[in-house]
């Protein structure tokens, strides 16, 4: 009695264990008492997510973990996301500078010049995977929903950009380590961003075509550069 189902303003609500979709995610019963909906396929809770803090599944996205992609891809409506995009740019950008700033002996005006050329090719990879990503996602029909699923979702799998500048700051950045360890990890968060966003695909053809895309759209800027 007073049951009633939340979430109906969502739609493609994902079990993120399992990948299927769900109707729903919990149940409230009261102010303070709510059920989470269990999977029709797996069993186990549908998303588990909704009750931990966003500290922890922070952590759980550091950590790689499927289920926390799937929570936040799926179960989540978060509208930071051109917020995200600007925030990674710059981490871009800051990189990339870093990387020229250190390579040659420049003036103030070509430093300058320089950022915001760095600026523009940060954008330019970003964008060029995101289109890669969108044309491969929905090549065959035209969602706009799901297109802006997948284009936030892209955005999500940039995040480990933000650590390079915690990697500058420590001054561990020019380490082979600290570069071989950011560019598995980048890799790795987008194949499990498109993991969680496409769970009926193979792992090796998703992986494919991460690594596809994101190699062309590492390889093309820098042709320009
Ligand atoms: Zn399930």
């Amino acid at each position: 009695m007073g049951e009633k189902k939340d979430e109906d303003k969502w739609k493609n609500l994902r079990c993120v264990n399992c990948g299927v979709e769900a109707p729903s995610l919990y149940r409230r019963f009261s102010k303070e008492i709510i059920k989470l909906t269990p999977c029709e396929c797996c069993g186990e809770a549908v998303d588990q997510y909704v009750e931990y803090d966003i500290v922890l599944i922070v952590i759980h996205l550091v950590l790689l973990y499927l289920p926390a992609y799937t929570h936040i891809v799926h179960n989540t409506r978060y509208k930071v996301y051109p917020r995200l995009a600007f925030l990674f740019i710059l981490c871009m950008t800051f990189d990339r500078w870093y990387q020229r700033e250190r390579s040659g002996l420049e003036s103030i005006l070509d430093l300058e010049y320089g950022f915001y050329e760095c600026f523009f090719l940060s954008i330019f990879q970003m964008g060029l995977f995101l289109i890669f990503s969108l044309l491969v996602a929905h090549f065959s029909s035209f969602n706009k929903e799901q297109l802006i699923l997948t284009a936030n979702s892209v955005i999500l799998g940039y995040f480990g950009s933000v650590a390079t500048v915690v990697c500058i700051v420590y001054g561990v950045r020019d380490t082979l380590y600290y570069r071989i360890l950011m560019l598995v990890f980048l890799y790795a968060s987008q194949i499990q961003v498109h993991r969680a966003l496409f769970p009926s695909r193979s792992f090796l053809l998703t992986s494919s075509l991460v690594i596809i895309g994101k190699s062309l759209s590492l390889f093309i800027p820098s042709l320009i550069q």
